[in-house]
């Protein structure tokens, strides 16, 4: 910063200095208001502070800043006061402001704001000569100290429970007057007020209320400087992800009054509806008001429109009479002002391209608009309204898209609770927002549990230590997922997903006592039976039943999501396993399987004995035996997935965990398969100890299995190309990949893939006739990736698996991860769950050498990426700038990923063109 520097931007007679593209330095507020003056709309005078200013009061104090912009703080208030012929301060005619805060981006009641300024025993006096209006005159002024003492001289209830003492005056001279409503006191009533406001401030800060003008302005941008860093505005930007370093603009305004009479009001409108997205203009105001009195819920505030108003007498069960008596419309009352708020609402949201919410003051029948921002909306209300106003024309088909947070599609595709329901039920605890979703019912602790109380017509919640494949069923019947181990890509947590099912996950809280069937929570025993309702989207735990209601997909959204396809470059596929996962997928507009895993299918009835025998037969003819049971079942799986993806492309991913997963832990089990396969016991156990690994995510598993058991990858080619085959009779195409797992080196793939080029020989002779198929592999050993050149002589296509890559690039194992990662996410050690946002930086780099390095060797090497990353946005961009062909997620992020590829490949272009203009100048 220079002397130069300018850091104050006036507004006001249409030549503000500041637009709506400054809204780093002045703030959304201070930028928009610039931007609404330029535009003609009518805004009271005033000026912006800059955000550098804050930063500067951050870094090197109050004096060091005031002195700063001295001279253009005075020059400012000059200016205030040629376009309001008025004095700030005078005893005749005095100039009020109101001292703003606003940064970059809205955060709505975080920071301070103070009305009235320039009050004192003077020009009180003076604003009652000047508008004869003593009763308005006393309200402003005992307003500004309450504000003012409150932000600026900390005066104020302590915490939120403690009473506020200047509301507690109110409170008392309602009683003593023997009125309700404080428009009721008269002009001595709040002449008292004020003076008692005056000794509490005394009282409490041992300092006079300044009556100086200006140091009441220094006072008051000073505090809004420091609300920046006050306790609820950090804890909102943390949230929010919005860094601290941007500080807030301060705006100092002319005051406009609500509060002088019955031609006079204050109100908030929003353009569109924010909850539905439909395009109806709506709002709520109060006569004779000022500021923030809409809001905070003084009185009840009443509709904009008769429409409104209508729809919220019935809602509140209000008669039609009383209302057009108590709570008329703005419409009604004043219907010359609603009509020019009307029509300077359209003007805004046809300026600014977005639906507005903005805050209006009507002062003795004049109306002002005192602020405008893009408005908050739901899910649902975002892409109604983006896909409308692309039909409007008001926007094109990009920025349709780009205005979308494809994160928050979600919302729409779960069920979700009944707000209002949710706020009356006692919150127990909290864990990780696994899946998205909104799910109540009884609690039960095993998957069998599940099964037979579902089987009863009973709803409940399955409540799990931890997930494993073997819950399956009962995870399929439950309404909802409950563990108290594990992280966001716990078992629980991926497959919950890939079902679209609520799972609350990792809820280190919750103690959980399967002998007893009960689950601590914190001080509370619950029993197996009690309902408890689960918020997949926010990780809370609730005791009781809570009201749900589905979600419906919307024509809008599918416009959404057919515009997105027109604008994406890479295809979206889905990680899928059953054929209802398939299904749901294909509803949501995947483009083909791009993981199909195997190891699922097995753990169906009738299927998971043969698998079983499979394991732990002693020799490979043991193993073909069990295999060949196994065929006809896999067989069937495929032709149902085939004939479903009808013709779209399916990645099968050949047998890949460690085979200790697939074999019971339990005694009871294991006497039961041992009398199954007519062996004893003790043959059973030592079979199953000897599948013990030290560390199975390095072990026996993926490739290495089908490698030292070829007998198993022979069985699953087969299956599939017989499935394709059998399905070609009937003239139904089917595309398979096989896809080989946690390949290291080429002769590893080699090997695999002369086994299925064997086996696949084999079904062609029976068969006599044949199919295209690929063969290629999974990239999630990082020396696959550093070796691609190499692997693609082998591998028709690669599939980045980021769960396995990121795990051991790391060197972080997933199931253990739980134990450190939130705190290193807490410490700032970690920006993001690597598991969870693709580590662009190291894994990144893989990707992107493999990519390379692939394509050098085999030109038409089709790649995509199959992890969990597949439908997180940020990783979608990532994987758009790699040049991946598709990427494939759970079937619910499908629209997710759909959305995330469009905006990947707007993005890429709108800087291209960038650019490119940048390159003519
Ligand atoms: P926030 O950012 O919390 O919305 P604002 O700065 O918008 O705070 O101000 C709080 C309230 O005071 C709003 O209702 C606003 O309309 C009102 N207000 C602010 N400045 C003025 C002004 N110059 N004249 C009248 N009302 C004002
Ligand atoms: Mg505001
Ligand atoms: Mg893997």
């Amino acid at each position: 910063m220079t002397n130069q520097t300018q850091t104050i931007f006036t507004f006001g007679n249409k030549l503000a200095e500041g637009n709506a593209s400054m809204k780093e330095l002045l703030g959304g507020k201070g930028a928009n208001l610039c931007e609404m003056n330029l535009i003609g709309i009518p805004v009271p005078p005033g000026f912006t502070i800059t955000t550098d200013m804050c930063r500067l009061y951050h870094s090197s104090g109050e004096n060091q800043v005031l002195e700063f912009m001295f001279n253009d703080l005075f020059k400012a208030m000059q200016f205030i006061e040629e376009q309001t012929g008025t004095k700030f301060g005078d005893a005749t005619n005095p100039c009020l402001v109101s001292v703003r805060s606003g940064s970059r981006v809205s955060m709505p009641g975080m920071m301070d704001t103070v009305l009235n300024l320039g009050l004192n025993e003077k020009s009180v006096q003076g604003l009652i000569d000047k508008t004869g209006n003593a009763r308005f005159a006393w309200d402003s002024y005992r307003r500004f100290i309450q504000m003012y003492a409150a932000v600026v001289m900390g005066v104020k209830a302590a915490t939120d429970q403690d009473e506020d003492p200047f509301e507690n005056i109110i409170q008392e001279a309602k009683k003593a007057k023997g009125i309700k409503q404080d428009n009721d006191f008269t002009a001595q009533d709040l002449k008292e007020i004020t003076a008692r406001f005056k000794e509490i401030v005394k009282k409490e800060s041992g300092k006079d209320f300044p009556s100086d003008p200006w140091e009441q302005l220094g006072g008051a941008v000073i505090a809004v400087f420091n609300s920046w860093m006050n306790d609820r505005a950090v804890y909102y930007r943390e949230l929010n992800h919005i860094p601290h370093h941007w500080g807030t603009a301060v705006t100092v305004q002319a005051m406009v009054f609500g509060n002088m009479g019955d031609h006079s009001a204050t109100g908030v409108a929003f353009t569109r509806d924010a909850g539905t997205g439909e395009n109806l203009f709506n709002g709520e105001y109060l006569i004779n008001a000022q500021g923030e009195d809409v809001v905070a819920g003084i009185r009840t505030p009443r509709q904009i429109t008769i429409e409104g108003s209508k729809r919220w007498a019935a809602l509140c069960g209000v008669t039609e009479e009383r209302r057009s008596e108590e709570f008329p419309s703005l419409e009604e009352t004043m219907p010359d002002l609603f009509r020019q708020l009307a029509e300077a609402g359209a003007i805004l949201e046809s300026h600014f391209r977005d639906m507005q919410d903005i805050e209006f003051t009507i002062q003795e029948g004049k109306l002002w608009i005192l602020q405008t921002r893009n408005g908050k909306r739901t899910g649902a209300a975002m892409v109604k309204m983006a896909v409308d106003m692309q039909q409007e024309n008001l926007i094109g088909q990009q920025d349709a898209i780009m205005r979308i947070d494809p994160n928050r599609l979600d919302e729409l595709l779960h069920p979700i609770f009944d707000p209002s329901a949710a706020l009356k039920c006692r919150e127990l605890g909290q864990g990780l927002p696994a899946s998205p979703g909104a799910a109540s019912g009884r609690m039960v602790f095993s998957a069998a549990d599940a099964q037979n109380w579902t089987a009863d017509g009973e709803q409940v919640i399955l409540v799990r230590t931890e997930t494993s494949p073997e819950d399956l069923k009962g995870m399929v019947v439950a309404e909802g997922i409950l563990t108290a181990r594990g992280g966001m890509t716990s078992h629980a947590a991926v497959v919950a997903r890939g079902m679209g099912k609520c799972c609350v996950a990792g809820a280190e809280a919750v103690k959980i006592d399967y002998k007893t069937r009960t689950a601590l929570f914190g001080g509370e025993i619950l029993q197996e039976g009690d309902w408890i309702s689960l918020d997949g989207s926010t990780g809370r735990i609730y005791k009781g039943k809570i009201k749900t209601t589905e979600a419906e997909l919307s024509i809008d959204f599918d416009r959404l999501m057919l515009m997105a396809d027109l604008h994406a470059r890479m295809q979206v596929r889905t990680n899928a396993d059953t054929p209802q996962d398939v299904q749901t997928a294909k509803r949501f507009g995947a483009r083909g399987i791009g993981l199909c895993r195997t190891e699922h299918m097995f753990f169906e009835d009738g299927k998971i004995t043969a698998m079983r025998e499979m394991i732990l037969a002693e020799n490979e003819d043991g193993r073909r035996k069990a295999l060949a049971r196994l065929l006809p079942m896999q067989r069937r799986d495929f032709e149902s997935i085939f004939s479903t993806m009808d013709g779209l492309p399916v990645t099968i991913r050949l047998l890949d965990p460690p085979l200790h997963e697939f074999v019971p832990h339990e005694d009871s089990s294991q006497k039961r398969l041992a009398d199954q396969m007519g062996i004893s016991q003790k043959t059973v156990r030592e079979k199953i100890d000897s599948l013990h690994e030290f560390n199975p995510m390095l072990g026996h598993r993926g490739c290495r299995l089908g490698n030292t058991y070829p007998e198993i990858t022979e069985m699953q080619t087969r299956a599939i190309l017989e499935a394709a085959l059998n399905l070609k009779k009937e003239c139904i195409i089917s595309r398979p990949e096989i896809m080989i797992p946690l390949t290291g080196t080429v002769e590893e793939m080699e090997f695999q893939k002369q086994i299925i080029e064997a086996a696949a020989q084999a079904v062609f002779d029976d068969y006599n006739d044949r199919i295209d198929y690929l063969v290629g592999t999974m990239i999630e050993v990082p020396r696959a990736a550093l070796t691609a050149d190499k692997i693609a002589e082998s591998a028709e296509f690669f599939s980045f698996g980021t769960n396995d890559l990121t795990q051991m690039t790391y060197g972080y194992s997933r199931d253990d991860a739980g134990k450190f990662l939130p705190l290193y996410l807490e410490k700032g050690i970690l920006k993001h769950d690597p598991f969870q946002i693709l580590d662009q930086e190291g894994v990144g780099q893989l990707v992107n050498i493999a990519v390379k390095k692939g394509l050098s060797s085999r030109k038409n090497l089709k790649i995509g990426i199959c992890g969990e990353h597949g439908g997180e946005p940020a990783s979608v961009e990532f994987c758009h700038n790699a040049g991946l062909h598709y990427v494939s997620c759970s079937p619910y992020r499908v629209p997710i990923a759909r959305l995330a590829a469009a905006q990947a490949s707007i993005k890429q272009k709108r800087a291209e063109t960038e650019m490119l203009e940048k390159l003519q100048i």
